[in-house]
């Protein structure tokens, strides 16, 4: 059984709002074990959703649309689903008692223009609306060749859509899947530290399409997630398909993995801070600050940060961290030995046991001969390790990836740490 999604309004496709409830109808039918291979948006106008609703009655078993079903001028959603399945509107008195008692108990008279809500295309169930004036529509329509659709339409309103998706429709779903339902689970694992295309190499068999458990792959600012999604006739089924696929992802790409779900890598670098009793100090020059706040917002993990400064410039590096001035200029700010100088400083500064700096970001758009590296330098007990790295990707996701890169630095020492230990 597939599905579409269709929501509905101007405001969606002037841009003006962004469509959340497509997002969340999604993954409400995935868990149901029902695929969606369609979304479609459309504005208030009544052409383009009577032919909206004749497509995806054409290319989906199950149709979730939401909006339109309010009493104004621009609501047409009730009208365009009548005139696609060739059916009357006709009045349901229940619904028109229904809307009558909610103006009633607010004490204001019902507008005239609200009884259009009471009326439904022939043949159809009422969705209940607990908390709105506008019912939604449970359609069944017959298709050419004898195939069924059903459609639900329901109010734009998140909040209450998704009530009545919770009271009313996912059951009807359920029940209509009968003995072929199957639940949907997917597992997602957080790479960094390769791109895209690289991890895909180093996945051949596994990224193919039409493999089951399907293994899907998205980048977001330089933190790349495989998405692993397998059905099952149970949850613990579909958990257990997955398994093997998992296994072979951490095999081929070994500590590339930093974690799994929700997991950041600042939550990672937190749990194995704590674990190794090891505290952290940073000196940020690029990165804006992001690590401190990043680790900041770990400290539900454990408290492994003792805190961070941001500097900028030559002068509040030497000024704040002591950083000789003989060093800043033999050296330059942007280099590998003010970086170790600087988190030996910081490590000592704070107290930590370990000392993370990142120095200055060159830019290249007020200096188009700027360097393109910047460095990382981390210092612990038994000395300073760093390394420099090259801006890839667009400007605009270099603090992202450069505090990241710093974060993975830690985690790849901390992991070379536990190796030696064991
Ligand atoms: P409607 O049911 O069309 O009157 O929509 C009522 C309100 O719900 C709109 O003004 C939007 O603020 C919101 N809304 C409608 N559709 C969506 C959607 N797909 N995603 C998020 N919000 C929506
Ligand atoms: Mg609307």
């Amino acid at each position: 059984m597939n599905a579409e999604v269709i929501a509905i309004g101007d405001e969606l496709t002037s841009g003006q709002r962004l469509d959340t409830n497509s997002q969340w109808l999604s993954e409400q039918l995935g868990d149901l074990g029902i695929r969606v291979v369609f979304h479609s948006t459309v504005a208030d106008d009544l052409d383009s959703n009577v032919r909206v609703f004749l497509s995806a009655l054409d290319r989906a078993d199950i149709v979730i649309a939401t909006g339109g079903l309010g009493p104004t001028a621009d609501d047409l959603t009730r009208q365009a689903l009548a005139q696609a399945t060739g059916t009357r509107l006709v009045l349901d008195q229940d619904s028109l008692e229904h809307i009558r008692a909610r103006f009633a108990r607010s004490g204001r008279d019902m507008p005239k223009s609200n009884d259009i809500q009471a009326m439904f295309p022939e043949g159809s169930r009422v969705i209940p609306n607990p908390d709105g004036t506008a019912p939604g529509i449970d359609l069944q329509v017959n298709r050419d060749g004898g195939r069924k659709a059903r459609v639900f339409a329901l109010p734009g309103v998140p909040a209450e859509m998704r009530q009545m998706w919770d009271d009313t429709v996912a059951q009807a779903l359920r029940n209509c899947s009968g003995d072929r339902q199957q639940v949907i689970r997917h597992r997602r694992i957080k790479c960094f530290g390769a791109g895209e295309s690289h991890l895909e190499q180093m996945l051949p068999d596994l990224i193919r399409r039409g493999r089951s458990p399907s293994v899907g792959i998205t980048a977001h600012q330089a933190t790349i997630t495989l998405r692993i999604t397998a059905a099952g006739e149970t949850e613990e089924r579909a958990l257990a398909a997955m398994e093997p696929t998992i296994r072979s992802i951490h095999e081929a790409l070994g500590d590339l993995v930093f974690g799994e779900g929700d997991d950041e890598l600042h939550h990672v670098v937190t749990r194995m801070l704590v674990e190794s009793q090891a505290t952290l100090a940073t000196v940020e020059c690029g990165s804006g600050g992001l690590i401190a706040h990043w680790m900041e917002s770990a400290a539900q993990f454990g408290n492994a940060y003792l805190g961070g400064l941001t500097l900028l410039g030559q002068n509040a590096s030497r000024d704040l961290l002591d950083v000789p001035q003989s060093l800043l200029e033999s050296e330059g700010l942007v280099s590998e030995m003010v970086a170790r100088d600087m988190a030996q400083r910081v490590r000592q500064r704070f107290g930590a046991s370990w000392g993370l700096a990142v120095s200055p970001f060159p830019s290249p758009s007020t200096d188009p001969k700027a360097p393109s590296r910047y460095y990382i330098a981390m210092a612990t007990d038994t000395g300073v390790h760093s390394k420099s790295s090259t801006f890839l990707g667009h400007p605009d996701i270099w603090r992202e990836r450069s505090g990241k890169q710093a974060l993975d630095f830690v985690r790849h020492e901390l992991l070379r740490e536990r190796k030696v230990v064991s």
